[in-house]
């Protein structure tokens, strides 16, 4: 039999903020306190599949600069961001560089691409 885990979440959806009471059994996600259908949605994500946008910066070899910021352009597993972060350090830039450039496409299998946020020209 499938213990209940009760936990209390903040949707982070809107700038309403609800403060939701969630259920987890099992796979099963039971919430209250949401405003409206979204909030169960991202308990449910956040209970069993939580995500996050990789956001960081990587060493680049240019004349102007030494780090360009750099972002997933979709959510990714947060038990897999330290990884992420780890081969980001490892992989070499050179400018030029564009703003949306993809660095790295599918990082570890993600579905996710990282891509520049920022451009560095020379
Ligand atoms: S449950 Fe709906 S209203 Fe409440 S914070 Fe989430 S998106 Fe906004």
């Amino acid at each position: 039999m499938d213990k209940v885990k009760r936990m209390n979440m903040t949707c982070i959806i809107c700038p309403e903020g609800c403060k939701m009471e969630v259920l987890v059994k099992g796979r099963g996600v039971d919430v209250s306190g949401h405003k409206c259908k979204k909030g169960p949605l991202f308990a449910a994500d956040e209970v069993l599949n939580p995500q996050r946008i990789l956001t960081t910066t990587m060493e680049i070899e240019s004349e102007d600069v030494h780090r360009i910021a750099v972002r997933s352009s979709a959510g990714v597993p947060k038990d897999k961001l330290v990884e992420m972060i780890g081969l980001l350090r490892k992989t070499r830039l050179c400018a030029p560089v564009k703003m949306g450039d993809v660095i790295i496409a599918d990082i570890l299998g993600s579905g996710a691409n990282i891509i520049a946020s920022s451009s560095v020209d020379k």
